[in-house]
Order: structure tokens, then C-alpha cells, then sequence
């Protein structure tokens, strides 16, 4: 091979789950929700006038950042956006990871964390979740270069408490702590009320998963003003206009409509506690779940097999074959009929095969 190929930067990319182009399937691998967006939404792609995209966007983004400091009650200046929470995290890893101690986050949580961190040559150390797969907040109280956690953390749906999560900001005030909140709207407590006493915390979310726009590509970060002013700084050193113009519009819709929000939020929610029930009389075990995905195993049919046969079936689930959580399946929560149909198949292959 050329010897050009020692210059290379050479990175192991993430994974993402599949996305199969076939209609028949009951898609449960990717934590998207199953009600579409906002109504609002659909009607801004309908009116869209397409002379508008000769123009550049607005590379603050500005209607988007007022929109999400309305909502949220926080100050222009303490809004980041971006394409996707995975756009956000990235920049906020090039921005604020620059020491030469390890980061920290658990071993088990959102496999992106890695990637990013090999691929800027951020030090890393991953601190194992407790046997019942639980973050051990005093794991957390030491020197390192900045701290990331999800909360709720991926894939376990586990919360954390505030108060647990506070005394990690405490102990590291001297680099940056990221809360990365991708699941915090289906009944978690956000860090943002955390916001005025640590001027260390980022707290990032996503239109992803809560106001269903996968599709869409939009997450945002809140922090105090200089931090905010750092991030931006960078992605303006890096692209002006991440985000489109088509896209700045939909947000601002989805945003404003929190009557609709609020409805489809408590539908998931009302799923997934009656999904944690029919799994529990089938022998499924989980932790409770604060997300819109259950990560279940069952002590007498391995996960592998079930994924498998799901599949056959024409039920998407995620399977991780990863040490410590490979006997595991994490489902999304689908509509109530999507579930039924999981759980009646669920029943019968145990039935037959346990
Ligand atoms: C889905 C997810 C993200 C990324 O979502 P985007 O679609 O890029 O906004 C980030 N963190 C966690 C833990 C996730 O599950």
C-alpha cells in the first residue's frame, strides 16, 4: 500500500441500527417515536417556498435559539444548535476536551462517546456501571479532563437522580460536565434547573426521539453564555451553516406546538408502562425504564436467539453484542398495537421454546 497511508487518520465509526427499506416491518431498533411530528410541522413543508433556498441560512440559526430560550426560560445567549445531538456533541467534545487527563463516562452507555474521543485523540477512561447497571456517582468524584453522562443513560433507560448527578458537577468544577438528556422528556428531571449554579454544565438534547424528527436532524445544548460562546466559535471555525433553512423552520414549529407535545409524550409513556408489565409476566428483567426504549433480558432464553427470531419475524429490536449486555435486547416503545403484536409473539416463542 502507499505510504501516503500512514498519514491517514484512521477511526473505527460508529454503528448505527439498521434501517431496513421495507414497509411490512414494526420498527423498534432505533429509539424513534412512533407518532409523526407536530401538525405544524407538515404544514411548513407544504408552504415552503422553495426561491427562499437561493439564500444562504442564518448561520445563528436566531428563530430556532429564540423559539428553545422561550420555551425553556433561559437567556438567548445560553443556546448551542446543531444537526442532531450527535453534531453537538462532537463540537462540544472538540471545544471543551483539550487536557491530557482521560474523560470519563460509563462503560456502558450511548457508543458514540469512543468514536468521538478516538477520533479527536481525547484521553479516555470508561468507569463500570454497578452490577444492576447503575452510574456509581462517587466513581465520579476525581481529577480527569471533563465528565460525560446520559441521563436517562443509553441503553438501560436508567435515571439518575439530580441530586447525584449536582455532586458530580460539584466535585469537577474545574472541566466541563456534559448531561446529555436524548430521553429526559419521556419522565426524567432535567438538568437545566441546574443551569444558574454550575457554570461547568452543558446540558444537550435532541428533537430526535421526544418531538419526532430523526428525520430532521436538529439538537441543541444549553450552558452559561461564555461556554455557549466557545462552542460557537468553533463550529463557525468549522462550517457556518449546519443547519438549513427548512430545518430552522420545522423546529420553531415543533417547539411552539406544546399541547401536542405534551399528549403524544404521556401515549408513549402509557405504552411503556403497560409494555413493562406484559414483560414482566413473561419473565422479562429490566431496570424501570425513564426512556422511551426497555432494555430487557430474560433469564432462560438467550437474547441473541430472540433478536434473531424477532427478526423473522419482522420485529426490529436492538441487539448488542458488546461484553456485559450481550444477552440483552433493547425495544423501543412502539404504538399500542406495534406492542401487542411484540408481546403476543413474545408469548408464544417462550411458550415453545423455554
Ligand atoms: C439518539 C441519541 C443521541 C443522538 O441523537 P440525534 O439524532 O443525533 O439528535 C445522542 N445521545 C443519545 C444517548 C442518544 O440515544
Amino acid at each position: 500500500m502507499g505510504a501516503w497511508e500512514k498519514n491517514v487518520r484512521k477511526v473505527v465509526p460508529y454503528t448505527p441500527g439498521e434501517q431496513p427499506d421495507c414497509t411490512n416491518i414494526i420498527k423498534l431498533n432505533t429509539n424513534e417515536n412512533p407518532y409523526p411530528p407536530a401538525p405544524g410541522v407538515a404544514d411548513v413543508l407544504r408552504k415552503f417556498d422553495a426561491q427562499v433556498l437561493r439564500r444562504y441560512p442564518d448561520p445563528a440559526a436566531e428563530a430556532l435559539v429564540c423559539a428553545l430560550a422561550d420555551h425553556y426560560g433561559v437567556k438567548k445567549g445560553q443556546v448551542f444548535v446543531g444537526v442532531g445531538s450527535d453534531d453537538v456533541l462532537a463540537m462540544s467534545f472538540l471545544t471543551f476536551f483539550n487536557g491530557k487527563k482521560p474523560i470519563l463516562f460509563p462503560d456502558i452507555t450511548y457508543s458514540f462517546y469512543d468514536v468521538w474521543a478516538d477520533l479527536f485523540r481525547i484521553p479516555y477512561q470508561c468507569l463500570p456501571l454497578d452490577e444492576e447497571f447503575e452510574i456509581r456517582t462517587e466513581d465520579y468524584f476525581r481529577e480527569c479532563g471533563g465528565i460525560v453522562i446520559p441521563n436517562p443513560n443509553a441503553p438501560t433507560g436508567a435515571e439518575k437522580d439530580l441530586s447525584e448527578l449536582e455532586q458530580i458537577m460539584a466535585h469537577n468544577s474545574d472541566v466541563i460536565v456534559i448531561i446529555d438528556e436524548a430521553y429526559i422528556d419521556f419522565g426524567g428531571e432535567s438538568a437545566v434547573s441546574l443551569l444558574s449554579k454550575y457554570d461547568n454544565l452543558l446540558v444537550v438534547q435532541t428533537f430526535s426521539k421526544s418531538r419526532s424528527l430523526a428525520g430532521m436532524r436538529i439538537g441543541y445544548a444549553f450552558g452559561n453564555e461564555k461556554l455557549i460562546k466557545y462552542l460557537n466559535d468553533v463550529k463557525y471555525s468549522f462550517n457556518s451553516y449546519t443547519m438549513d433553512t427548512v430545518t430552522i423552520a420545522v423546529g420553531v414549529e415543533a417547539v411552539k406546538d406544546d399541547i401536542y407535545f405534551q399528549k403524544m409524550l404521556k401515549k408513549v409513556v402509557d405504552t411503556r408502562e403497560w409494555t413493562k408489565k406484559e414483560l414482566r409476566r413473561l419473565g422479562f428483567l429490566f431496570q424501570d425504564s425513564k426512556s422511551n426504549f426497555i432494555f430487557a433480558t430474560h433469564p432462560k432464553c438467550p437474547a441473541k436467539a430472540l433478536f434473531e427470531a424477532l427478526k423473522k419475524e419482522g420485529i426490529f429490536v436492538r441487539y448488542f453484542d458488546k461484553p456485559r449486555i450481550d444477552n440483552y435486547l433493547r425495544i423501543s416503545i412502539g404504538t399500542d398495537q406495534e406492542m401487542k403484536t411484540l408481546l403476543a409473539f413474545l408469548e408464544q416463542y417462550l411458550g415453545e421454546n423455554v
